[in-house]
């Protein structure tokens, strides 16, 4: 049985992943990789022994390396990754604080790497790593100059990791979701930061995403239909990104 890690796992993209993997599979485990999250989330209770929770700061290299020595010890054999941890805040470019910029990069940037070198050096075998970047790392976007840049980052840590590492047999992707319904986007609107209905409407296909519509992405990225492909950056988005272009 191999075990799929997945970071930001308790999020609303990170448990519609853990199913979507669960369904297609039924010797897969999932170690979910969370910040606070006290349990594993209700909808994956059914799964018993083969979901498991693993508390992890995905900024601190050691927090990572616990995190990744407990999954070693306690899960089947690690075979992929989704780097999926990840927050949004609003700030102007002209006075964003420097450390509230490198916090946003810590989550995106450092917790893709770290977590990569830790499934990267102990894989005994083929594997495969999904990266969840976003569309906002593709175009400037007002006031997200952090997690633009943040995202622009983890497109290009994709792509670098996919032609080092193709010699060891691990395929590298990311994703980039346009807006999803998650609880993220929830928050984004509660700030203010995006209506949704507006949100909705920058997309060729005129509504928001769900979880499910980037799970299944990821998990064909995860899989054997995809195994000629790496280094590839899969826009999921409704059409925003070739709207955008226009
Ligand atoms: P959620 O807010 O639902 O999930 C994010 C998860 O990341 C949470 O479980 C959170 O844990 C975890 N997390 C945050 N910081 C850390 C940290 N330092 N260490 C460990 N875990 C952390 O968001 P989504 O499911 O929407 O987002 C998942 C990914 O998709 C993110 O990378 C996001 O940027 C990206 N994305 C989302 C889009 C959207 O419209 N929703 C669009 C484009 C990209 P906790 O709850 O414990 O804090």
């Amino acid at each position: 049985m191999p075990t799929t890690v997945i970071t930001g796992g308790t999020g609303g993209i990170g448990v519609a992943t853990a199913l979507a993997l669960l369904e297609a599979s039924p010797d897969r485990a999932i170690a979910l990789v969370d910040l606070a999250a006290p349990a594993v989330p209700a909808q994956l209770g059914a799964y018993g022994p083969r979901v498991a929770l693993f508390g992890c700061d995905v900024t601190d290299e050691w927090s990572v390396a616990a995190a990744a020595a407990e999954v070693r010890a306690a899960m089947p054999p690690v075979d992929s990754l989704v780097n999926g941890a990840g927050v949004v805040h609003n700030d102007a470019s002209i006075d964003i604080p420097i450390e509230r910029f490198r916090a946003m990069l810590a989550v995106h940037v450092d917790g893709t790497l770290l977590w990569s070198q830790q499934v990267a050096r102990h894989l005994d075998g083929p594997g495969a790593i999904v990266n969840i970047g976003s569309i906002a790392g593709q175009f400037g976007h007002p006031r997200r100059i952090a997690y633009a840049a943040a995202k622009a980052a983890v497109h290009s840590l994709t792509k670098t990791m996919a032609v080092e590492w193709a010699d060891r047999g691990i395929r590298v992707n990311a994703v980039t979701p346009g807006y999803i319904e998650t609880p993220m986007m929830k928050e984004v609107s509660r700030l203010g930061l995006v209506d949704a209905g507006v949100a909705a409407g920058w997309a060729a296909m005129k509504r928001l995403g769900t979880p499910e519509e980037v799970a299944g992405a990821i998990r064909f990225l995860l899989g054997g239909e995809a195994s000629f492909v790496t280094g590839h950056i899969l826009n999921v988005d409704g059409g925003f990104a070739v709207l955008k272009a226009e």
